[in-house]
């Protein structure tokens, strides 16, 4: 067990306008980051990144990204002016030996990390960077490698993974979005009970877990950040869920990990 050890968190992020909405799910956010030790930085897992090869944004300044369509002018014209942190990039980059992880200076910081760190550090001061989702790895290959990153966290690092445990955009009923599927739920409940008992091989191999599967992880993106997350417990790390919620076919649950303080 590792007292000094920085939290691991993940969060479900859901529609963009949580960025700019005070809300059950924001206020969540808030709550959970008011409980956690200051961090030196940030490394972000977002659903939002997806590439060819594992990258790193190395950038001082990353830029933030509005990567959505249709919605409202006010959620375009937000900035979250977090500093990027180049010497972390190159330590991520020497961490993982699975895998060359390329320097990116192109990306920045997309709506999966901005729209919840405004909530839970809306000073914007602790340096970001974003790890990205090589389409080409398999669930197993993304939590081998992120086992790689286990020494972030002794040094204050906070890793967060940001996605949704349940994400079925396609059959998201606009109309009735409190009501969930029983499938959503069902899958809501088994997933936290693998959490709970620290069952990561069965959410790693999630197919295999219910008929429910391919419907609540039709693709990876949203489901592999919690692997990144999963990955990095340590012993005496007890999960704790937030924001449980499965709204329509979407699960806002989010989950910390931390040991007893
Ligand atoms: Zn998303």
């Amino acid at each position: 067990m590792s007292p000094n050890s920085m939290p691991v968190l993940f969060v479900g992020h859901g529609s963009p306008m949580n960025a700019i909405e005070d809300n059950e799910y924001s206020r969540g956010w808030r709550t959970v980051a008011a409980q956690l030790p200051p961090p030196a930085a940030i490394v972000c897992i977002s659903a939002h990144w997806e590439t060819s090869g594992t990258h790193v944004t190395a950038m001082e300044r990353p830029r933030t990204i509005h990567d959505f369509f249709g919605f409202p002018q006010a959620l375009y014209a937000i900035e979250y002016p977090a500093p990027g942190q180049p010497f972390l990039a190159k330590e991520i980059q020497a961490l993982v030996e699975q895998t060359r992880v390329g320097q990116d200076l192109r990306w920045g910081l997309d709506h999966g990390t901005w729209s919840v760190l405004r909530h839970m550090f809306p000073d914007a001061q602790v340096p970001t960077v974003q790890v990205s989702l090589d389409r080409a790895r398999s669930p197993q290959e993304h939590y081998d490698l992120a086992c790689e990153l286990s020494a972030l966290r002794r040094r204050g690092v906070l890793v967060i993974g940001s996605g949704n445990m349940v994400h079925n955009l396609r059959l998201l009923n606009w109309e009735d979005i409190e009501t969930p599927y029983e499938w959503a739920q069902e899958a809501d409940a088994e997933l936290k009970r693998r959490i709970l008992t620290h069952d990561h091989q069965a959410l790693i191999d999630h197919r295999r877990l219910g008929t429910w599967a391919a419907l609540a992880v039709p693709t990876l993106e949203h489901y592999l950040p919690m692997l990144y997350v999963l990955a990095l417990q340590e012993e005496g790390d007890e999960p704790r869920f937030f924001n449980e919620s499965v709204l329509s076919s979407l699960s806002m649950t989010g989950f910390v990990l931390a040991g007893a303080r």
